[in-house]
C-alpha cells in the first residue's frame, strides 16, 4: 500500500475513533438526563417502565433510521440497550427478597436429611415412573451396544414416530426433518430462543410464567416483556394488552398453555386471537407445550400445530406425559429452515442426545394408554385437591390442565416465599413461593406430582397453618 493511502486509512480510522467516542459522550448524557427523569418519576409516584413512552419512542426511532439509511432492525435493538440501560441507572423501590421452588426444594431437602419426612408439594415433577417397556428398551439397547452419536437432530426413526404421532393426534402434517429431539422441553425453550431472538430483541411472556422463560431469554440477550394476567380474569390473557406490548423491537411471544402454575388452558378463540396477532405483526410463537397430556377439560388441546401458516416452534417433553424427567427428552417442531438453524445450536453444544434414550422415547410414543391412565390421575388429584382447599381462606382458579393448583391467600400482608419457610418448617410441608412466577407474591403453588392421600395430607396441614396464623 502507498504512503499516501496509509496516511488516508489512519485518518478515517481515527474519525471512526473520535466519532466512537462521540457516541459515548452522548450516552453518557444520555445517562444522566434518564436519572433525571428518574427523580421527576419517583417523585410523581410514577413506575419506571412506560410502554406508551417507548413506544412513541422506538416510533420516533424507527423514522430517524429510515431518514439516515440505517437499517430499522439495528436502531431498534440499539433503543432496546439504551432503555435498558436508562432503566438500570433510575432510583428504584428496593428488590423484594424471591425464594424459588428450587430454594424451598433445597431447604426441604435438608430437612429429609434430618430424618424429616416433608410432604412435596414444591417441585413441578410428576411421581409416575417410567413405562415398563420404556425402560426396557433402554436398557435392551444400551446392551446392543446403541449408545453412540446419533445426527443432531436425532435419529430418522424417532423423528418419523413423532411426526407420526402428531399426525394421528392433531392431524398435523410434519415431517421428520421439521423435529429435534432435545434434551427435555427445557432445550427446546432454550433453541427456540436462540434461533429466533438476537440482542436488542425483545419477547413477551405472560406471566405468571414457569421462571425459566424470562432468565432464558435474557442468556440470548433478549429483553423479556411481561404481559400480567389476572386470576380475577380467569388467568385469561387480555389480547389489547397483548398487542400493546408489542414493540418494533418484539421477536416473538411465549406460550404455555395449559400453563404452569396456573393451570389455565386457553379455548379456541383466545388461542386464535393471539395466533392472529403474531401472524399480523410478524412474529414467532413459542408454544411449550408439555403439558398437553394433562388436559381436564375434556376438550381438545389447543395447539401451534393447528396454525401451519404462522411462525411456531412447538416444544414438548416425555417428562411429563410418560413420567420420564430423568431421561431428559422432548422435541421441538418448527419450520425446516428454523428447524436447521435450531439442529445447528443443539450440535455445538451436545452433538446430540443419547442414543439409547431415542429408542425409549420411540417406546413411549407407543404407550398412549399409560400417558392417558396418567392424564386421569393427574385430573382426579386436581379435583380433589381444589374440593379440600374449597373451605381455606384461599383464591383459586379450578385448573384446566397442567399439575398445578395456584391459590392466593387471603390473609392481609402474607408474602408467599415467608409463607412457604414458615409453612415448611412448622407443617413440613413444601410448596413454590408465588413471587417465582412473577409479580404475584402473595400466592404459592401446589405441584400434584405426589400419590392423592399425600396431597390431601399436605392441604389438610396447610388449612391448619392458614387458622394458626389469622
Ligand atoms: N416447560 C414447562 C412449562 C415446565 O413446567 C417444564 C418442567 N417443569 C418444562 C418446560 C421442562 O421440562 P423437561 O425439560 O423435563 O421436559
Amino acid at each position: 500500500m502507498s504512503c499516501a493511502k496509509e496516511s488516508e486509512l489512519d485518518k478515517l480510522r481515527s474519525e471512526v475513533l473520535e466519532v466512537t467516542k462521540e457516541i459515548l459522550r452522548l450516552i453518557a448524557r444520555r445517562q444522566s438526563l434518564c436519572v433525571e427523569v428518574g427523580k421527576l418519576k419517583q417523585a410523581k409516584g410514577l413506575s419506571i417502565e412506560d410502554p406508551s413512552i417507548e413506544r412513541a419512542l422506538r416510533e420516533a426511532i424507527t423514522k430517524e433510521a429510515l431518514n439516515l439509511g440505517i437499517e430499522k432492525d439495528f436502531a431498534q435493538k440499539l433503543t432496546t440497550l439504551l432503555i435498558e440501560e436508562c432503566t438500570k441507572v433510575q432510583p428504584k423501590p428496593p428488590e423484594r427478597k424471591v425464594l424459588t421452588h428450587r430454594d424451598i426444594a433445597r431447604m426441604a431437602e435438608a430437612l429429609e436429611r434430618q430424618g424429616v419426612k416433608v410432604i412435596r408439594m414444591d417441585v413441578g415433577e410428576p411421581d409416575f415412573r417410567a413405562p415398563n417397556t420404556v425402560v426396557e428398551r433402554a436398557y435392551q439397547e444400551m446392551k446392543a451396544g446403541r449408545s453412540r452419536y446419533t445426527e443432531p437432530k436425532g435419529k430418522q426413526e424417532l423423528r418419523q414416530a413423532i411426526a407420526d404421532y402428531v399426525k394421528m393426534r392433531y392431524g398435523a402434517d410434519v415431517r421428520a426433518d421439521q423435529v429435534i429431539a432435545t434434551v427435555g422441553g427445557a432445550f427446546g425453550v432454550y433453541l427456540a430462543l436462540a434461533s429466533t431472538v438476537s440482542p436488542g430483541d425483545e419477547v413477551i411472556v405472560i406471566d405468571p410464567s414457569w421462571p425459566i422463560y424470562k432468565p432464558c431469554v435474557r442468556y440470548v440477550g433478549g429483553r423479556p416483556i411481561v404481559l400480567e394476567t389476572r386470576l380475577e380474569d380467569g388467568w385469561e390473557p387480555d389480547l389489547d394488552k397483548l398487542n400493546e406490548k408489542i414493540s418494533a423491537a418484539t421477536k416473538a411471544i411465549i406460550l404455555n398453555y395449559p400453563c404452569n402454575p396456573t393451570g389455565k388452558a386457553l379455548d379456541k378463540k383466545t388461542f386464535k386471537g393471539i395466533v392472529e396477532i403474531a401472524q399480523d405483526r410478524k412474529l414467532t410463537l413459542i408454544s411449550d407445550e408439555v403439558y398437553a397430556d394433562y388436559n381436564f377439560t375434556g376438550s381438545e388441546h389447543n395447539t401451534v400445530l393447528n396454525y401451519p401458516d404462522v411462525n411456531y416452534v412447538l416444544i414438548s417433553s416425555f417428562s411429563k406425559s410418560w413420567g420420564m424427567t430423568g431421561f431428559r427428552v422432548g422435541f421441538t417442531i418448527s419450520d425446516l429452515d428454523r428447524t436447521n438453524k435450531m439442529a445447528t445450536i443443539q450440535s455445538t453444544l451436545i452433538t446430540c442426545i443419547p442414543e439409547f434414550i431415542q429408542y425409549a422415547a420411540i417406546e413411549a410414543l407407543k404407550c398412549l394408554d399409560e400417558a392417558k391412565k396418567n392424564s386421569e390421575v393427574m385430573k382426579d388429584r386436581a379435583e380433589a385437591v381444589c374440593k379440600a382447599l374449597k373451605p381455606l381462606p384461599l383464591t383459586f382458579y379450578k385448573p384446566d390442565g397442567a399439575m398445578y393448583v395456584f391459590p392466593r391467600i387471603d390473609v392481609k400482608g402474607v408474602d408467599g416465599s415467608e409463607f412457604a419457610v414458615k409453612l415448611l418448617e412448622n407443617k413440613n410441608v413444601s410448596v413454590a413461593p408465588g413471587g417465582a412466577f412473577g409479580n404475584y407474591f402473595n400466592y404459592f403453588r401446589i405441584s400434584l406430582g405426589q400419590p392423592k392421600e399425600v396431597l390431601l395430607e399436605g392441604v389438610k396441614r396447610i388449612g391448619e397453618f392458614l387458622s394458626s396464623m389469622s
